[in-house]
């Protein structure tokens, strides 16, 4: 069908981790807004970071409450059970319905420490400074490093491929025209090829304020096309109201770039949608 794409959202957060609705609310929000799919991706808990994850204890509460929402919205809307899973994540992703797989972390080759490279621009720094000698680039060679071996485990779907531009908005931490990072850049792309991985189309980070380009950046999805291209809109929800956030702009992008179909994750899996 026509315009599919604008009724599934696949990758959302609740209360649970780091947003800001519960589930049940971001389940009615979906409902509400006459979507057939609402995929829930809660992050998978890492030893590394208490702070946005779920604890056992939550994931374990996120299990109940969406088995109960599957129930509860029987023939009016499906509800997947996925999770956002990090590289550095303890948990296992099988059991879930589907999983993005995401980079949130570089880990220092000098403290051991693992730096979060997407929030706090002081962490960046620090991360650039004492486990990097001052070398920006360095730091986006070691995130991407990291997106490949994610992309070895082929995830239902690759998240945020470029997230490591997040907060380097003015070019403050590295330059992303340098070869250096376009070179690590296409060696991910090129794992993700070989390892037929679907992209996401992720645009929680200009719904959010930090950029004015989604993930990845275009000059990446012109690289991907002919790669296999193959890519799902989705807004990386982090409250209710931005769901669907961006599809439309982000299709319309899509299609000025050449590409010509989407997928749409839905409970049978991934159908392709004409743009
Ligand atoms: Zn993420
Ligand atoms: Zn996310």
């Amino acid at each position: 069908m026509a315009g599919e794409y604008l009724l599934s959202a696949v990758h959302t957060h609740s209360k649970l981790c780091d947003g800001k609705n519960t589930l049940d609310e971001v389940a009615v929000a979906a409902w509400r807004a006459g979507l057939k799919t609402l995929g829930f991706s809660g992050h998978s808990h890492t030893p590394c970071d208490l702070e946005y994850c779920m604890s056992p204890g939550r994931t374990a509460q996120y299990k109940v409450e969406i088995a109960k929402l599957q129930k509860q919205y029987e023939g009016k809307l499906d509800i997947l059970y996925g999770i956002e899973w990090d590289l550095y994540s303890d948990t296992d992703p099988a059991g879930y319905d589907y999983w993005i797989g995401s980079t949130h972390y570089v880990r220092g080759p000098k403290t051991g420490k693992y730096y979060e490279i997407d929030w706090r621009p002081a962490d960046l720094a620090a991360c650039i400074q004492d486990d990097f000698d001052g070398d920006g680039l360095a730091v986006a060679e070691a995130y991407f490093a990291n997106v490949e071996k994610l992309a070895e485990k082929k995830p239902t779907i690759l998240g945020h491929f470029d997230l490591i531009k997040k907060i380097n908005g003015k070019g403050e931490f590295f330059d992303e025209s340098s070869p250096r990072y376009r070179d690590a850049a296409h060696s991910a792309l090129m794992a993700a090829a070989r390892n037929r991985c679907v992209l996401e189309v992720n645009t929680g980070a200009v719904y959010r304020g930090f950029r004015d380009e989604f993930f990845p950046s275009n000059l990446l999805l012109k690289e991907w096309l002919p790669l296999g291209g193959n890519v799902v809109i989705t807004s990386d929800a982090h409250d209710a109201a931005a769901l669907t956030f961006g599809y439309t702009e982000a299709a319309a992008q899509l299609k000025q770039l050449g590409y010509e179909k989407v997928l749409v994750l839905g409970k049978n899996g991934f159908t392709p949608c004409a743009l």
